[in-house]
């Protein structure tokens, strides 16, 4: 890789190596979930059932996703709750990796080592 910069080839393959290993990081990130939980009690049809007195069944999860601008809230099976959990864990970390690739390629471009 050619660079013309001031920092030491040193500190370049440094960040290189980093976000090598970042992105390799990312495409491991296979529960990946960008959304946020609800969680409900609700009433069944039953009129005798003790859920009408009070004692509701639940809590039932959901994920609040956004599709095409709107809002829209997926029921996840309890079964699934914590992959689902997984998944919004794995996308704070997408974020943080999302944010130090975009810091070291900026610093690569100060050192005109981003081109290549
Ligand atoms: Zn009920």
């Amino acid at each position: 890789m050619r660079y013309s910069g001031y920092m030491s080839n040193k500190n370049v393959e440094k960040l290189l190596n980093e976000r090598a290993a970042l992105l390799i990081e990312l495409s491991s990130l296979s529960h990946l979930l960008h959304g946020s939980w609800v969680q409900r009690y609700s009433l069944c049809s039953r009129k005798d059932c003790k859920c009408h007195r009070g004692e509701r069944h639940g809590p039932r999860h959901y994920l609040v996703v956004n599709r095409d601008g709107k809002q829209r809230q997926k029921y996840v099976p309890n079964s699934q709750v914590a992959a689902a959990q997984t998944g919004l864990t794995e996308y704070s970390r997408l974020s943080k990796i999302v944010d130090r690739i975009t810091q070291i390629n900026l610093d690569l471009m100060k050192e005109g080592a981003y081109e290549d």
